[in-house]
C-alpha cells in the first residue's frame, strides 16, 4: 500500500487528473495548427576533443639555417612541405608562392596536421592552404609566422563576380546543401580548435557557423586567449577563406593541443588581415 499522500507512479502530474473529460457528444477538435516556421538548422552535437585527431604527418620540415643558432623569428623560419610530400592531404591555394608559405613551426605543424584531418574525415576533399607568411602590400599581419588563409574549395566556395568582388557563399543552394557546406566549415574550425587547445583566433563571415562554432568551443570548456573571440567576421573578404592566427607562444607539436602557458597583453587590433 502506498502511504497516505504518496503519488503512485505514474500519477505525478495530479493536475492533469482534475480536469474533467469532454463530453462524449463533443467533436473532437484539432489541435490549433502552430503558426509554421522554417527550423533552425539543428546544431551539431558537441563532441569528444579527441575525436579530432592532431597528429602532425612524419614529413622533413625545413628550416632557415638561422634556427640552428637559435636566431629568433623570423630569421628562424620553416617550410611547409610541398602537397606531395604529405599525401596530397592539402592543396596550394591558386598561385601561393613557396616563400609565401613559410611561418613559425607551430603554425607550420597546426596547417599540417588540420590538413590531414581534414582529408581524413572527408575523403577526397582537401583544404586549400594560401599564404602563411606573406609580408607586404596585399597583408596587414602575415609577418609574424602566425597567421594563414585557409580554403575550403568544397565548402567555401564563391563565385568571382570581378575582381574583388564575391557573390555570397551559398546563395543557390537548398537549406541542406547550405548545412552540409557549413557542417564541413564548422568541422574544419573544430579541427583548429582542437589542435590549439582553444588558443586561436578565426575570421570568418557566417553567422550561423559562428553560432555553431562558439557554442561547441564554450561546450568543449575551452577558453579564449589574448586575441579574444576564436571566431568573429572581420572584412568581406572572409566570406570565402579563414583567416587563423594562434598566439606568438603556441607549441610547436606535435602534441599541438598541450598548449597553455601565460597570456601576454593585446596587441592593438590591425586595420586589414
Ligand atoms: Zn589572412
Amino acid at each position: 500500500m502506498l502511504a497516505a499522500g504518496a503519488l503512485a507512479p505514474g500519477f505525478l502530474w495530479s493536475e492533469q487528473l482534475a480536469v474533467a473529460p469532454p463530453p462524449a457528444h463533443a467533436a473532437p477538435r484539432a489541435p490549433a495548427a502552430p503558426a509554421w516556421e522554417a527550423p533552425d538548422p539543428a546544431p551539431l552535437p558537441p563532441v569528444a576533443a579527441d575525436e579530432y585527431r592532431c597528429e602532425v604527418p612524419d614529413v622533413e620540415i625545413e628550416k632557415a639555417a638561422a634556427c640552428d643558432r637559435g636566431a629568433p623569428y623570423p630569421y628562424c623560419h620553416h617550410q611547409l612541405p610541398e602537397p606531395w610530400k604529405v599525401e596530397r592531404s592539402y592543396t596550394v591555394w591558386r598561385n601561393t608562392s613557396p616563400e609565401h608559405r613559410t611561418a613559425r613551426l607551430a603554425l607550420v605543424n597546426l596547417a599540417l596536421a588540420t590538413a590531414a584531418e581534414y582529408s581524413r574525415i572527408y575523403p577526397g576533399e582537401v583544404l586549400a592552404i594560401g599564404d602563411l607568411d606573406a609580408p607586404g602590400p596585399r597583408h596587414e599581419t602575415h609577418d609574424e609566422g602566425v597567421d594563414m588563409d585557409l580554403y575550403l574549395p568544397s565548402a567555401m566556395a564563391v563565385e568571382n563576380l570581378r575582381l574583388g568582388e564575391y557573390g555570397e557563399n551559398y546563395a543557390d543552394l537548398t537549406p541542406l546543401q547550405r548545412r552540409m557546406r557549413q557542417g564541413r566549415v564548422e568541422t574544419l574550425a573544430r579541427i583548429l580548435a582542437t589542435c590549439t587547445n582553444g588558443r586561436l583566433r578565426i575570421f570568418y563571415n557566417d553567422e550561423e557557423v559562428e553560432a555553431r562554432f562558439l557554442a561547441w568551443y564554450r561546450a568543449r570548456g575551452f577558453e579564449e586567449s589574448e586575441l579574444g573571440p576564436p571566431m568573429r567576421a572581420h572584412n568581406d573578404l572572409h566570406r570565402f577563406h579563414f583567416h587563423v592566427t594562434i598566439p606568438q607562444d603556441s607549441p610547436d607539436g606535435p602534441d599541438l593541443a598541450s598548449a597553455g602557458t601565460a597570456p601576454r597583453q593585446p596587441r592593438p587590433p590591425a586595420r586589414n588581415r
